[in-house]
């Protein structure tokens, strides 16, 4: 039985997106909110995160919840070269979660809110049989800096951000006994689960990136794999992947016989990293791997090729080549 009204509800959502914020002519409280949308291309995406398929509520904070469920909406933007500006969050609550848990997950939503520098104007409330957050985001681009998947060219280089696979590795170690969790297991399983929880969009980086040259983007939200085939299909092209430099996230070395995976194949295949995969002209790539580098300390690593014709395509350390296949990425993996 649940211990609050839909009006309570509405009225604590209320409060908690009230208050002042830049470009902001009216929050949440109206039919719809007002803001300021300026000179620039606007930027629309939404992301739909469901009980028992994308997270458990045992597995998984409020405040993480609500802290990722923008994070992933804000990433989008970023693959696109654009900046966030205001975000939509509808929630369907079964009667089983009380105002604390609701409390928390709008905490973590605007906990992300201030960390992209954006601003909640509103959302919808319902009842459900299980939780449902529903997040839109919008963001802006200036026309001549927008990357879309579709402008990869043979001959250009593949490029990524940070490190790949851990995230996919916290999947795993959030089901190893806990038994198992001591010593060198904690020290590398911490960065490994937040990875998982607490995933960064690459704003900044997408916009480095996008004045540094780059013709495609696409963040990484089911696996390199699947993600540059998108990529790909978008850009009408193919694409070699050099296995020996896609860059494994730290960790997955040391805990491989505990995760019992392989750490490349986590790297490629691993969803939910959230680093952004660009193609850019070979000349080009230094100069955005120093800026994303001296601007934000992210590593930018130059993974392959986009070659002619369809098909991705693994060079392994020896050069020879097999095809790279996307694997699914479950990203509830129950
Ligand atoms: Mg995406």
């Amino acid at each position: 039985v649940s211990d609050f009204t839909e009006d309570d509800l509405v009225a604590m959502v209320r409060k908690l997106l009230g208050g002042e914020a830049v470009g902001v002519r009216l929050g949440a409280g109206d039919d719809a909110a007002l803001v300021e949308f300026g000179h620039y291309l606007g930027i629309l995406t939404t992301d739909m995160l469901v009980e028992g398929v994308h997270f458990e509520r045992s597995s998984i904070s409020p405040r993480d919840l609500g802290h990722k469920g923008l994070t992933v909406n804000v990433s989008d933007v970023a693959a696109m070269g654009g900046s966030p500006r205001y975000g939509l969050a509808s929630i369907g609550l079964p009667d089983d979660v009380e105002m604390p848990w609701v409390v928390e997950l709008y905490g973590g939503m605007l906990e992300a809110a201030a960390d992209y520098g954006m601003s909640l104007v509103g959302g919808d409330t319902n009842r459900a049989d299980r939780v449902v957050l529903s997040m839109t985001v919008t963001g802006e681009v200036d026309p001549g800096a927008v990357v879309t998947r579709g402008g990869g060219r043979p001959g250009e280089r593949i490029v990524v951000t940070g490190r790949l696979g851990a995230a996919a590795g916290g999947l795993l170690l959030s089901r190893v006994p806990s038994q198992q969790m001591t010593g060198p297991v904690v020290e590398h399983g911490r960065e490994l689960l937040a990875a998982l929880t607490r995933p960064v969009a690459r704003v900044g980086e997408g916009q480095a990136l996008a004045r540094s040259g780059a013709t495609a983007m696409i963040d990484l939200s089911d696996g390199l794999a699947k993600d540059l085939g998108r990529l790909c299909a978008q850009s009408e092209v193919g694409a070699a992947v050099r296995l020996a430099d896609v860059p494994v996230s730290p960790g997955l070395e040391e805990l491989r016989d505990v995760l019992g995976a392989d750490p490349l194949d986590l790297a490629l295949h691993g969803g939910e990293d959230y680093e952004l995969l660009a193609t850019l002209p070979g000349e080009a790539v230094p100069a955005a791997a120093e800026t994303l580098w001296e601007a934000f300390a992210t590593r930018l690593t130059e993974i392959g090729e986009i070659r002619e014709g369809r098909g991705l395509v693994a060079v392994a350390p020896d050069g020879s080549e097999g095809p790279l296949d996307p694997k699914g990425w479950d990203h509830f993996g129950g």
